[in-house]
């Protein structure tokens, strides 16, 4: 027997208007509609039966229609710094991650747009997983509302950011993502403002300029880890699709559009872009679009090739950066006693 998972549609592929039709076509009122679809997005229902306030013979008419395909969180696990790292498993049983990273000020979501990446940056343990498929819409709007449940539980605060910085490339996933944005930030959703989501991005061009042709008022992340082509092209292979160059074209194209200037990921890695060619040119690129750096601490992926530079040659990084009035952060990694940090997300306890 097939399970109602693959026979019957997700009620959250419906939008408010279809939902209307189906109830009027079935007998009931238009405004139930309303109703139901506060239950699906903003309340987070997992089935029918939470629809309290919708009566049974509603509710049973809706279960022989429809599913809710919502995610589970199967495994959470916590670090000794307070990240919290959620397996979530999907309506196919495949199984993507989620992390809660708090801070004295902020509690961030970074979740997940595809099951596996397709990518193969050679630093990064999730390209080591295939890329079985994109996620929904609702897959990835779920792992955020269960993150704002866990911050309300676990830290009694509310959610203050997002960052699709979790598994795969979200502008390889493109309508969804940008469909669960719409949602996260709508009234009848999360209402969380477009301000505080930040998408981040292995860079290809062609869809950074959609964005902006978009209109999208979330912020950019792009990661860059060397402005020089050779050295990009031997640790990002999609850098030989479309080169440094192309990509900066594209990120001066976003800032035109949007006055939104990009956050660049970089990496600094021993005998890899830890010289001062590797400085002068992330220097001279930041020059060429407003821009700032985000210096991310390497998480290791037991491989030989890649070892976290000194801190001095971070230092020669930020004084660089500096000297040239670029903005500069480091960020030092959170959640690696339970691999939840950047880049090591690859479902390990499958
Ligand atoms: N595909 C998107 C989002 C996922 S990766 C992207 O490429 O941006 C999130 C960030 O972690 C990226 O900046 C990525 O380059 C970085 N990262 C990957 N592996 C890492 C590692 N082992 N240590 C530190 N950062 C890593």
């Amino acid at each position: 027997m097939m399970s109602d998972t693959t026979t019957k549609i997700d009620i959250r592929n419906l939008n408010l208007d279809k939902l209307s039709v189906f109830l009027k076509e079935n007998g009931e009122k238009a405004f139930r509609a309303k109703q139901i679809d506060e239950w699906l997005w903003k309340k987070s229902a997992k089935s029918f039966d939470d629809m309290t306030n919708i009566s049974l013979s509603t509710r049973e008419l809706l279960k022989q229609h429809f599913t809710i395909n919502h995610i589970a969180v199967d495994k959470m696990q916590r670090s000794n710094d307070g990240t919290i790292k959620n397996a979530v498993k999907l309506f196919d049983d495949m199984i993507v991650e989620s992390v809660l990273i708090p801070t004295s000020t902020r509690i961030t979501a970074c979740i997940s747009s595809q099951v596996g990446c397709s990518l193969d940056c050679n630093f990064c343990a999730t390209a080591r997983l295939k890329r079985m498929r994109n996620l929904n819409a609702d897959e990835i709007y779920d792992q955020v509302a269960a993150i704002m449940q866990q911050g309300e539980e676990y830290f009694e605060r509310p959610l203050t950011n997002i960052v699709y910085m979790g598994m795969g490339e979200p502008l390889l996933n493109y309508q969804n993502v940008i469909s669960s944005i719409e949602k996260i930030t709508s009234p009848k959703g999360l209402g969380m403002s477009p301000r505080r989501i930040t998408l981040s991005t292995v860079g290809i061009p062609k869809m950074i300029k959609k964005l902006a042709d978009d209109e999208v008022k979330f912020k950019l992340a792009v990661s860059l880890h060397s402005a020089i082509d050779e050295t990009r092209s031997q640790i990002m292979p999609i850098n030989e699709k479309s080169n440094v160059t192309e990509l900066l074209e594209s990120l001066q194209y976003w800032y035109t559009k949007t006055n939104r200037i990009v956050t660049f990921e970089y990496v600094v890695w021993k005998g890899v872009n830890d010289d001062k060619r590797h400085i002068d040119a992330l220097v001279k690129y930041c020059k060429k679009v407003p821009s700032k750096v985000n210096l991310i601490e390497y998480n290791a992926i037991d491989d030989p090739r890649f070892v976290q530079a000194s801190s001095d040659v971070i230092q020669l990084y930020v004084n660089q950066l500096e000297k040239n009035n670029i903005t500069v952060n480091i960020r030092n990694s959170r959640g690696k006693d339970i691999d939840a940090a950047c880049g090591q997300l690859a479902n390990k306890e499958e």
